[in-house]
């Protein structure tokens, strides 16, 4: 998986310039061939996401994902990384509720790496204009911060739940009709376990899905 990944990263950076470049070269070609560049350039979006969560993936099996962790002020991080994210994901809402500030140790890419599979999963498996939770809380102890992200989608079963945090699994019905490789959660669950922290899910098919997972605060929070 290592090799074959690091195959396909070369090619598709290369597909990747060279959409952007024709971008760039918008005013030369007719707005039809400017649709055609935009969907170019979202699905090569795609492909290089899959091709670093194979990477990730497989940095996991051999033990070699690391982390460069800083000091990081949580509420202004989430309220950068949700308004990035906003632009991401046009279609649905997304409310930002933010408990009190604190700070964690982490590594930056990686925290906003799970932040965007989260919401990126409440929108992908949401109704088009449904609304997004990003909600964060204190323990009662104070040592470590919970972030949530709600969504009204499709829910799962009890059977899903279990397994959703493993290496490649998908829910059944929706294989067919959502794209994806069910690497996402297996490496987020990853990333927030080397963080210190637990990620866990709520779900009922119907209502929709809340996705929790703490961090250990860098420095206890004191009432
Ligand atoms: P992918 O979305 O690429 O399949 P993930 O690992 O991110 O991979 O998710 C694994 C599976 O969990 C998805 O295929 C989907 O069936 C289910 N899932 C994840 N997030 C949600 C959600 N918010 N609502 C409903 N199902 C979800």
């Amino acid at each position: 998986m290592s090799v074959a990944s690091h195959e396909l990263k070369t090619p598709i950076t290369v597909i990747k310039a060279y959409t952007q470049m024709l971008r760039l070269l918008k005013g030369q070609y007719s707005d039809k061939v400017g649709e055609v560049v935009e969907k170019l350039e979202i699905q090569t979006g795609k492909l290089v996401r899959l091709t670093y969560q194979l990477m990730d993936v497989s940095k996991i099996e051999n033990g070699s994902l690391q982390y460069d962790l800083i000091k990081i002020e949580l509420n202004s991080f989430l309220e950068e990384t949700v308004t990035m994210l906003t632009n991401v994901h046009a279609n649905n809402k997304i409310n930002l509720q933010l408990g009190d500030g604190c700070s964690v140790m982490a590594d930056p890419l990686r925290l906003e790496q799970v932040l965007s599979n989260l919401i990126g999963n409440a929108a992908k498996y949401s109704d088009k204009n449904s609304a997004i939770g990003v909600a964060t809380f204190l323990s009662e102890e104070g040592g470590s911060i919970t972030i949530q992200i709600s969504d009204h989608g499709m829910g799962m079963s009890k059977d899903s739940i279990a397994r959703i945090f493993e290496k490649f699994y998908r829910v059944e019905d929706i294989v067919s009709s959502h794209p994806g490789l069910g690497m996402g959660l297996y490496i987020s669950s990853k990333i927030v376990a080397d963080h210190g922290g637990k990620i866990w899910v709520q779900s009922e098919i119907g209502k929709g899905s809340i996705f929790y997972f703490t961090l250990p605060l860098a420095v206890p929070f004191k009432q």
